[in-house]
């Protein structure tokens, strides 16, 4: 290849992938020359004039497919593991019946969590229960309803574990999750492996506390668990964090304890812009390699990989004000209450016109910014579009994960509509939220009396 010279590399390095290649990679999506933008067999121009805008839409059929690839994946991998779907990327009641009804369990970090997969109709021998901060209240409710697993990420949280399953008559089985301490090379915020990070127990502690854990009433070490982050591309530091528990659970047999399982958490990232989407291969040789000869059962808690693509946020653009020689800011009826994941970790996301006349539109550089008073407030930054006039609609790509489950009420905004397709078929599965609502369940006490005060000083 002949030199360019240096700023046209970086322009093509740096350049955001077109539309066309952006569906090139979604094969869920697809753009038809009159019913413009397709999710599996829907017109999402259907949907966006039914249920009106914002509106979330996961396919049903999309998750089924990324669910199977990732078992087939750890299928031929040789390992019999239990795919545990962390519910707290996408919550809904039917995604949770969709990926159940696949085979998966869940994981869990709440006791509202806990609630929801059990209301799904996912049993509690399939569930496992992690987080930081469980609660006494939490863990006598996880025991109640016979949950599968407990992971514990403290010595504190163990003993106060023994004590409440010892005073029920029960045996909480339990993983200690360990800070195997290696970078994630992922964004700060969604890093949880690293020594330093609040998730886990220390390396060098694990193992005594294992032992610990042994000999306590109302206790059943199963082994271990590690979850070292989201969003992880590559298979290096998953492969780097298993060879340090597959070393901690040789130590700690060799000490005469039994490690029966291994659970190995989740984090398999997923190609927004252009980066490469986490291969569920790579991350099955990456268990096989490090745990697979050991005799373990193996668990897996993947989340963004299997909803993130599967959903979209549709949205339409309010007005498009123009700032001087700048680019405009087309200003959206969705907003960072609807998706926060572009002001909270400067998410990049794809974003197609629902039409195929405004796809094909000429390009221009914009803003998409949502109608919040923030200046955090953006969608997309700095993007070349299809000119968007008053009205359009477009969707926002990836939003299946940490999308819907982060929205907020901020500025009095309802919570968008959601809805299901799979394949023809599509249905509303939660209304928008009416705005009554926001302050149904506000009361005001008799003492500050009325809003109009008694008639100024007669
Ligand atoms: C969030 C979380 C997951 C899922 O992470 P993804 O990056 O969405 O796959 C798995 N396990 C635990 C303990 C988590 O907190």
């Amino acid at each position: 290849m002949p030199d360019q010279p240096a700023t046209l590399r970086r322009d093509t390095i740096d350049a955001d992938p077109d539309m066309a290649t952006l569906l090139a990679a979604r094969p869920h999506l697809r753009m038809d020359a009159l019913d413009g933008l397709l999710f599996e067999g829907v017109p999402l121009q259907h949907i966006a004039r039914e249920t009106g805008t914002p509106v979330w839409v996961t396919g049903a059929g999309t998750l089924r497919a990324r669910y199977r690839r990732l078992a087939e994946a750890m299928r031929e991998a040789g390992l019999g593991a239990r795919i545990h779907y962390a519910i707290k990327a996408n919550d809904h009641l039917a995604v949770l019946r969709v990926l159940a009804a696949e085979g998966a369990g869940a994981d869990v970090v709440s006791g509202g969590e806990l609630m929801r997969a059990v209301e799904a109709g996912i049993a509690p021998e399939r569930i496992v229960f992690s987080g930081v901060g469980k609660t006494a209240e939490e863990m006598r409710l996880a025991l109640r309803l016979g949950i599968g697993q407990l992971n514990l990420e403290s010595a504190e949280e163990l003993s106060l574990l023994s004590g409440i399953a010892e005073a029920m008559g029960a045996e909480a089985r339990v993983a200690l999750r360990v800070n195997p301490d290696v970078d994630a090379l992922t964004h700060a915020k969604i890093s949880t492996g690293k020594a330093g990070d609040k998730f886990g127990i220390a390396y060098a502690d694990a193992a005594a506390l294992y032992a610990r854990a042994a000999a306590l009433p109302g206790i059943v070490p199963l082994g271990f668990a590690v979850h070292i982050g989201s969003q992880i591309a590559t298979p290096a530091p998953f492969r780097a964090a298993f060879e340090r528990i597959a070393a901690l659970v040789a130590r700690v047999r060799e000490s005469g304890h039994a490690v029966r399982m291994v659970d190995c958490g989740g984090g398999l990232g997923i190609s927004y812009r252009d980066e490469a989407e986490g291969s569920p291969r790579a991350f099955a040789g990456a268990i096989a390699a490090t745990l697979g000869g050991l005799g373990l059962d193996l668990a897996i808690e993947p989340g963004r990989w299997l909803v993130g693509p599967s959903g979209v946020l549709l949205t339409r653009v309010i007005r498009v004000k123009q700032d001087g020689g700048a680019p405009p800011f087309v200003v959206l009826d969705s907003a960072m209450n609807d998706l926060l994941r572009p002001s909270l970790y400067e998410a990049w996301h794809g974003v197609v016109p629902l039409s195929a006349a405004d796809a094909a539109g000429p390009a221009a550089p914009a803003h998409l910014v949502g109608p919040v008073c923030e200046t955090g407030d953006t969608l997309a930054r700095h993007r070349t579009l299809p000119l968007l006039t008053d009205g359009a609609a477009v969707a926002i790509l990836d939003t299946g994960a940490y999308g819907a489950v982060m929205s907020s009420t901020y500025n009095a905004r309802p919570l968008a509509a959601q809805v299901l397709v799979d394949g023809e078929r599509w249905a509303v599965i939660r209304p928008r939220q009416p705005v009554e609502a926001l302050w149904r369940d506000e009361s005001v006490p008799d003492w500050i009396g009325p809003a109009s005060p008694a008639s100024p000083a007669e």
